[in-house]
């Protein structure tokens, strides 16, 4: 004998009860189902609860719905059911939705819902549900009979959420089957009677209840609850994109985890299951060939040291505290039952080993109540102060995570904690129950949804991990970074366990996200086309609302703009990339303020495309500081276009035609004398010896300007090349000088002991810058390991394709 229950999610539409009722046999095989529990159509009771209130408050706008309720029972049954029977189905529920009719009306008339007529109202979503779909199954050929749970459950009279009286209800409902020769029942879920017949209800989503209840009175081998999702996943599957189905799970945490908000499990239904060992089978209406997920008794298999990560929004927090709590033998029992007689459910209890303070997590609407409760039961206290406070917070959510494997597993709760902190999500008040099946923390409401994907990634992607990357400047190296991440994406997911994922773009007009990832082909034309405007404090938002533990911002741009929100992302734990040069060559303090705000939030703020773009410059000079080697001195060639410039000057052709041609090519800036000033070489010397440690401003630095002092003023750039001829001799003379010498000329940076320069410098034909070709850039450290011969790197200093791919490797860099 099994059970079946399907929710109101596998009964949304006629087209799913149709594939229900032809499969449904099927499903069966060869055994017997004895019982098929149904919910109310998807959002019947949440209507019928509006049309309630409504009511209830004088607003005859219920009516209308009333009519809408109709039409939809009245149009499930013109598609199920052969036009033969149509009439007789639909006096049916016209002969329900009458008396639903007079019920709302007196509700109106008096201007007064109680908890009675609201069980009452909320009752008829199943029997209508349950009325039709014993029709159609029958019109399938199922044998069945319509049974309205309400003459087999007995209850107390808590209205919403009625109390069963099991003993007399297991009976009840096996002298029911004895008279029916166990034929199949479609039952009506969440509804049940008071012993005296006034209608009841087990709570939201009790349907599940119902057919537990059935499967433990017909001692059934299953009960099989049909939803829309495949099982119990690891976390609620609407905020956490990432959850997976367990195989199996034992009753103590299924019970754990629908008590802290697993809707999938209504949380009463594990007891009638598994005090008599009845596995729960949770299957996918949608997707039924799949095994879906099994709880029961079995010591389950363990992959993972947890199972999943559940939470309850809207719980208020209760303090108690004061230094009166301190030794007071019996002051927690004294809160317990004075919050127990008002009837009020404590979620979860802390206390400080301090005592100083106790904790309860209630739902809100019971709060002012506590509060009331406590203030009079502790009064005595509160008067002479030995109670300071009972201080209420609010818009809080527990999270919890379980699973039977945490027994005795040491580093857990400090997993979870790592994961909430480096979110910089702030936990109000944690609790661990002793059976250690499950550690909750209670947190901001607004943190729920990044707390439960930064704990699911640290318990079940320890080799997985996910980078949500938001681009600002999508020209030359943002492009290009956002090409290279959609090509290599899939080499990423499936070679490097790591899931890169752009979730915003932003260049200077508008703004493109996507919390679940920018499908990236196509990236131009989405962002083109997106309707949100540039700007960056709405993608800081965006981000602080879906931030997970590897969250990066990558400035690509070249202005100081953007910039300026650098210390809001550092500050919120944001890893900041940036090619962008504007922040590290203002005054030192800003260097230093962007610097400390990354280690104080245990991230990185990474600029190696700063110097040399894709060469590890920045790394080089981090390493050496890193092992405690001394760095003496630092030479290189950081201007490309300089670099480039002295590697063809040979005498060939005079200097203002070799800047002309290069100029024609793109080599340089458009205008050439913001390369040949030396203020660039100058820029990248002083980031690398910010670097390394030095607390240096650009003025410190000894700039050979090669633009002669005449040529500096206002001036477009032809005029100047024109002019500059003039001074081709010049550049010649200091040519020949070199020559003779047996020497090269290259325009280099220094730093040593001496000032810190950058300038056109003779060397000798075996110094390592003499290799140079084209518009190479190189980096020659000297230091003590590295003391006989300088660590030399070199390589193309420049380009779209090396530099995306240097901000690339910063952004793994960042990865924890
Ligand atoms: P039904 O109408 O079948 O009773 P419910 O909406 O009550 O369905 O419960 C199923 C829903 O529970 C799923 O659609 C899912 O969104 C939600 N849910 C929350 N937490 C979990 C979880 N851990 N596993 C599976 N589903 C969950
Ligand atoms: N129809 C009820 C509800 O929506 C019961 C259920 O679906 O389980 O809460
Ligand atoms: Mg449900």
């Amino acid at each position: 004998m099994q059970v079946f229950k399907f929710g109101g999610s596998s009964v949304g539409t006629p087209e799913r009860i149709q594939e229900i009722a032809s499969w449904f046999p099927d499903a069966v095989g060869k055994q017997q189902c004895g019982g098929v529990v149904f919910s109310a159509f998807q959002g019947v009771t949440d209507q019928l609860i509006s049309m309630a209130e409504r009511a209830g408050a004088g607003d005859d706008s219920y009516t209308t719905d009333l009519g809408s309720m109709e039409g939809r029972h009245i149009d499930a049954i013109r598609k199920m059911l052969p036009s033969s029977q149509q009439s007789q189905a639909i006096a049916g529920v016209k002969f329900l939705l009458n008396d639903l009719e007079d019920i709302l009306q007196g509700v109106y008339l008096v201007k007064e819902l109680t908890p009675r007529s609201m069980d009452f109202i909320t009752s008829f979503g199943e029997q209508l549900s349950n009325y039709i779909i014993h029709l159609v199954f029958r019109h399938h050929g199922i044998d069945c009979d319509y049974l309205d749970a309400r003459t087999v459950i007995v209850t107390d009279d808590q209205f919403g959420n009625a109390e069963v009286d099991m003993d007399a209800t297991l009976q009840n409902i096996r002298n029911h089957y004895k008279n029916r020769d166990n034929r199949l029942q479609v039952i009506t879920g969440f509804i049940a009677a008071t012993e005296t017949g006034v209608t009841t209800t087990l709570g939201r989503g009790g349907s599940d209840y119902t057919a537990s209840i059935f499967a433990a009175a017909l001692e059934a081998e299953e009960l099989q609850i049909w939803t829309d999702v495949d099982g119990v996943l690891t976390s609620d599957p609407r905020v956490v994109k990432e959850a997976f189905t367990m195989d199996v799970l034992s009753y103590e945490e299924a019970m754990e985890l629908s008590h802290f908000g697993a809707k999938v499990i209504h949380p009463p239904t594990i007891e009638p299951a598994m005090s008599r060992e009845i596995p729960i089978r949770i299957k996918n209406t949608m997707n039924p060939s799949f095994p879906g997920t099994v709880i029961g008794k079995m010591e389950s298999k363990q992959e993972h040291i947890i199972k999943g990560i559940s939470s309850i929004d809207n719980v208020a927090l209760i303090r108690v505290q004061g230094s009166g709590l301190v030794g007071m033998a019996g002051v927690a029992q004294r809160i317990f039952g004075a919050l127990a007689a008002g009837r009020i459910n404590i979620i979860l209890i802390t206390q400080a080993s301090s005592e100083h303070s106790v904790c309860l997590a209630v739902m809100p609407k019971d709060a002012a109540k506590a509060k009331k409760l406590l203030e009079k039961e502790l009064r005595h206290e509160l008067s002479i102060r030995k109670v300071a406070d009972i201080i209420v917070e609010k818009d809080l959510s527990i999270i919890a995570v379980v699973g039977e494997n945490m027994r005795n597993t040491p580093g857990i709760a400090g997993k979870i904690f790592q994961a909430l902190g480096r979110s910089r999500i702030n936990i109000s008040a944690i609790a661990q129950g002793s059976s250690e099946l499950n550690i909750s923390a209670v947190i901001q409401q607004r943190d729920k949804a990044k707390a439960l994907r930064v704990i699911h990634d640290a318990f079940f992607y320890g080799p997985r991990k996910t980078a949500n990357i938001y681009v600002f400047g999508a020209g030359l190296i943002g492009g290009q970074l956002l090409n290279d991440i959609r090509d290599k994406q899939d080499w990423f997911l499936t070679s490097r366990h790591l899931d890169l994922r752009v979730n915003g773009i932003m260049n200077s007009k508008k703004l493109l996200l996507d919390e679940d990832g920018i499908e990236l082909g196509g990236w131009e034309k989405k962002l083109a086309s997106t309707r949100k405007q540039a700007d960056p404090g709405a993608l800081l938002e965006f981000v602080k609302k879906n931030q997970s533990p590897n969250t990066i911002i990558v400035d690509a741009t070249a202005d100081e703009a953007i910039v300026e929100w650098y210390d809001a992302f550092l500050k919120q734990g944001v890893a900041v990339v940036t090619p962008n040069k504007k922040a590290n060559t203002n005054d030192w303090e800003q260097y230093r303020r962007l610097s400390d705000l990354a280690r104080d939030n245990d991230t990185q703020f990474l600029y190696e495309t700063n110097v040399g773009a894709g060469l590890p410059f920045v790394e080089a000079v981090k390493q050496r500081v890193a092992s405690g080697d001394e760095i003496h001195r630092i030479e290189g060639v950081f201007s490309g276009t300089l670099s480039y410039l002295f590697n063809k000057f040979d005498g060939s052709k005079p200097f203002s035609e070799l800047v002309r041609v290069a100029r024609e090519n793109g080599y340089t800036e458009p205008d050439p004398r913001d390369d040949l000033n030396g203020m660039d070489a100058a820029r990248k010397l002083l980031i690398l010896a910010r670097t390394q440690g030095k607390a240096l401003s650009l003025d410190d630095i000894e700039v050979e300007n090669l633009v002669p002092e005449e040529l500096r003023g206002d001036m477009d750039p032809d005029t100047f090349l024109e002019k500059l001829k003039v001074y081709d001799e010049a550049f010649e003379q200091r040519l020949d000088q070199a020559k003779k010498e047996g020497k090269l000329l290259r325009y280099l940076a220094i730093l040593d002991d001496g000032t810190p320069r950058v300038r056109l410098e003779a060397v000798d034909s075996g110094h390592p810058v003499s290799g140079l070709e084209g518009s190479e850039n190189m980096l020659n450290i000297t230091t003590d390991a590295y003391s006989e011969t300088p660590l030399v790197i070199k390589g193309p200093g420049a380009g779209p394709v090396v530099t995306a791919n240097g901000v690339l490797n910063d952004i793994l860099k960042t990865i924890k």
